[in-house]
């Protein structure tokens, strides 16, 4: 297997793929440099602690209402997750779309997660209102639930270590976590697994984004997004997504299907998804 590099601490951010029918060329690898941080605040449930924040005459009026744009973001999403993990908000920009929304953990123990929030990008009425943003802050609520310390080990590994344990960016993933299982499930198939493995390694940004639009479009089937083929971690983080805002599908022809059906196997899961909806009523 091949190596792969890892680096420190970065968001993994949702890209505004939506938004564009292309890949964009900021990979979740290298998406850090180009954003700004305006201001941070320590978590603690809905309530806020200012750690930083711009000098008043940059102050966004995000800046300063951000207790209020927080509490119908916390509003939204599972807070038994929320509450054990998400400790630190920072209000990130590279400007209008691209990075919407990121996490990432505080330390290489992954225990601890930073919310990261693109005010450029947060939208003027309710957020609920807003499907891409809802869309985002799912995803992002994801990565969390599938990147924590219970579910990933930190680890020295470059390369991937066997079959049965996959590694990701943040660690090495436990046999019986949500990752693990999703890629022994969907990622083994087509070896799929291996020729993703070997594009990490392509040093040169454009033709690693030529391969992994390729590899996109050979196993377009499989995937909701051309986003979610970027990574096992950004397809879990995906289809995680698709599970919460779409029906329970009424068979598994498809790999679809199987992929929302997976999530239907875990009881909490299935708690989760009627928590987050909730806001419909
Ligand atoms: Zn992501």
């Amino acid at each position: 297997m091949i190596v792969r590099i890892i680096k420190n601490k970065t968001y993994l951010i949702f890209i505004a793929i939506l938004f564009s029918n292309c890949l964009s060329l900021n990979g979740p690898m290298d998406a850090d440099a180009d954003l700004e941080t305006l201001g941070k605040w320590s978590v603690d449930g809905n309530k806020l602690k200012v750690v930083s924040k711009q000098p008043v005459e940059n102050n966004s009026l995000y800046v300063q209402n951000m207790n209020a744009y927080w509490e119908q973001i916390y509003e939204v999403l599972p807070k038994e997750i929320m509450d054990k993990y998400v400790k630190e908000l920072e209000l990130i920009t590279d400007g209008k779309e691209e990075t919407l929304a990121g996490v990432k953990a505080t330390d290489d123990s992954n225990r601890y997660w930073n919310f990261g929030i693109d005010p450029a990008d947060l939208p003027k009425s309710k957020i609920t209102e807003n499907k891409d943003f809802m869309h985002t802050l799912i995803h992002e609520f994801g990565h969390v639930l599938t990147l924590n310390n219970t579910q990933i080990e930190p680890s020295e590994a470059e390369y991937q270590v066997g079959n049965d344990r996959y590694l990701t960016m943040e660690g090495l993933a436990f046999k019986d976590s949500y990752i693990n299982q999703f890629v022994q499930e969907f990622w083994y198939e087509n070896d799929r697994i291996d020729i993703w493995d070997e594009i990490q390694n392509i040093q040169n940004a454009r033709k690693r984004l030529d391969r992994i639009t390729l590899f996109y479009l050979n196993n377009k089937a499989a995937f909701f997004t051309a986003y979610a083929a970027e990574s096992p971690e950004e397809d879990i983080a995906e289809s995680w997504t698709y599970f919460i805002l779409n029906e329970r599908p009424k068979n598994d022809n498809t790999e679809l299907n199987k992929k929302l059906l997976f999530f239907y196997q875990f009881e909490e899961l299935v708690q989760m998804r009627s928590e987050i909806l909730s806001y419909k009523n």
